[in-house]
């Protein structure tokens, strides 16, 4: 079946990312119809849901990973969705203590560098010591030895836990009655599959889909790592030098409230992914959240073992490549190192108790083996960017702009962007129309 509506626009995918593409759609005077297609029954089913990641609201000066400009950047981003959060979020999130230790000297060196660096971009960023600590965070000072009490540093300010879930359903919200005012078309279409998109003379984007076609005359696509499969099926050359490294978060949780808000350790900066951190839940006060572990898996989401299929045809585009580049970065001493560990977190009973010993004592000194479960349904993949040319890691989220067609991929911050990066799409998407009705004609 044919749908008869040629939209301005179409967004494929129904995560935090294509949720607030579609809010900017409704606000921007250019765009007069658009519609969002999403596989599943519902938004926000893969890595936005509540249950698969860590719920922050990353800001920059905290993620010890990334360097001075993309700190910058995140801030602009994160503040952007804040400005959303305070407006049109109430119930989406919680403000609440966030910070990132440093126990080691040359830890609280690496911190006391990046505070020089980055004070004067964030003025409500503190550097604090042992007391203060003690006084945010009782848990992270109680049971550590006299020499870390003398030496632990914090990077620390409020932040922001966010149910990146429950915003993806807030931005629906706010989008369908946007449009409702003014007077737009916006459908949306759940349980509706892309399978394939092309484009025809008339220079139309055509979506084959369990549910028939869709046409538009230009494409967002925000479908994890779904989004580079689709651009470099239609050829996008850049997408073509790339593949996924699918990295999968698990968490461990304690039945309790222990922390008041989250704690972060200090991550090398050549590890794209945060280290692992404490965190009070943001939909239960009572439950403290460990993790995210980092162990590379072949799904495309987690739990879904048919995407071994996905992830195995993506990675043939050009198999070679992929294992060179694979093998490249797992042979780095330093990358070898994180990821053993990682692996040893996943064995049973053992992987247990080395997080404790090895990530969850540095931040409460006090936690104990019987204090930890292991989060069964929780966490969710990571679809990082290998770039295949250079032969690298790439770090946060990538964008691929084609002809009329724009493909996110977005491993963390994805959420914590989603707000910027919409903001961005909507700017390319005015003018892509605007140069595609030169093109083609007024439809
Ligand atoms: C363990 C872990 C911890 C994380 N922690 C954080 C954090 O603390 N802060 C943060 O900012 N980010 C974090 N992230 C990253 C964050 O979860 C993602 O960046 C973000 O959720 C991506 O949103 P998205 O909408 O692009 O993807 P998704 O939420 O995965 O949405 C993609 C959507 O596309 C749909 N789709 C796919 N293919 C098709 C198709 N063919 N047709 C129709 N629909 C399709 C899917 O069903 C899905 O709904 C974490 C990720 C993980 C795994």
């Amino acid at each position: 079946m044919a749908h008869d509506t040629i939209y301005d626009f179409a967004i494929m995918g129904g995560g935090v990312v294509g949720c607030a593409v579609a809010f900017e759609a409704s606000r921007s005077p250019e765009i007069q119809s658009f519609v969002l297609l999403e596989k599943y029954a519902a938004v926000a089913q893969v890595s936005s849901n509540v249950l698969a990641n860590a719920e922050t609201l990353h800001q920059g000066a905290k993620e010890t990973n990334f360097p001075f400009v993309k700190a910058l950047e995140m801030k602009r981003r994160s503040d952007q969705l804040i400005e959303y959060l305070v407006t049109r979020g109430k119930g989406v999130y919680r403000k609440m203590p966030s910070m990132v230790i440093g126990v080691t000297p040359e830890e609280v060196q690496k911190l006391e560098a990046r505070y020089e660096m980055l004070k004067p971009y964030f003025p409500d960023l503190e550097f604090i010591r042992g007391e203060r600590i003690g006084a945010i965070e009782p848990k992270v000072m109680e049971g550590r030895n006299e020499e870390e009490k003398k030496r632990i540093v914090a990077l620390y300010s409020m932040g922001y836990a966010v149910d990146y879930e429950q915003l993806a359903q807030s931005f629906m919200r706010e989008a369908a009655e946007e449009a409702e005012v003014l007077g737009k078309t916006f459908d949306v279409f759940f349980r509706t599959k892309a399978r394939t998109i092309t484009r025809g003379d008339d220079g139309l984007y055509v979506i084959t889909t369990n549910r028939g076609t869709f046409r538009a005359k230009v494409i967002v696509v925000c479908a994890g790592p779904y989004s580079l499969g689709f651009a470099q099926k239609l050829g996008h050359p850049k997408a073509l030098e790339y593949a996924i490294l699918p990295a999968a978060g698990s968490f461990y949780y304690i039945p309790r409230k222990v922390l008041n808000g989250k704690v972060y350790t200090v991550q090398d900066d050549h590890i794209p992914f945060a280290a692992p951190h404490a965190d009070r839940a943001v939909y239960n006060e009572h439950e403290t959240r460990l993790g995210p572990t980092t162990i590379i898996l072949p799904f495309f989401e987690r739990y879904h073992f048919s995407t071994l299929l996905d992830f195995i045809r993506m990675g043939l585009v050009s198999p070679g490549a992929y294992m060179r580049t694979v093998c490249r970065i797992l042979l780095d001493a330093r990358f070898r190192l994180f990821e053993l560990k990682n692996i040893l977190y996943n064995i049973p009973w053992l992987g247990k108790y080395l997080f404790m010993r090895w990530a969850a004592k540095k931040i409460i000194p006090t936690i104990r083996m019987r204090d930890l479960h292991f989060g069964r349904g929780m966490g969710g993949i990571r679809p990082q960017l290998l770039n295949l040319v250079t032969r690298e890691l790439e770090m946060g989220i990538g964008k691929f702009v084609g002809e009329f067609g724009i493909f996110n991929v977005t491993p963390s911050p994805g959420a914590s962007s989603c707000m910027g990066n919409a903001i961005e799409d909507i700017a390319l998407v005015e003018s892509l129309l605007d140069e595609w009705e030169r093109r083609y004609g007024r439809r």
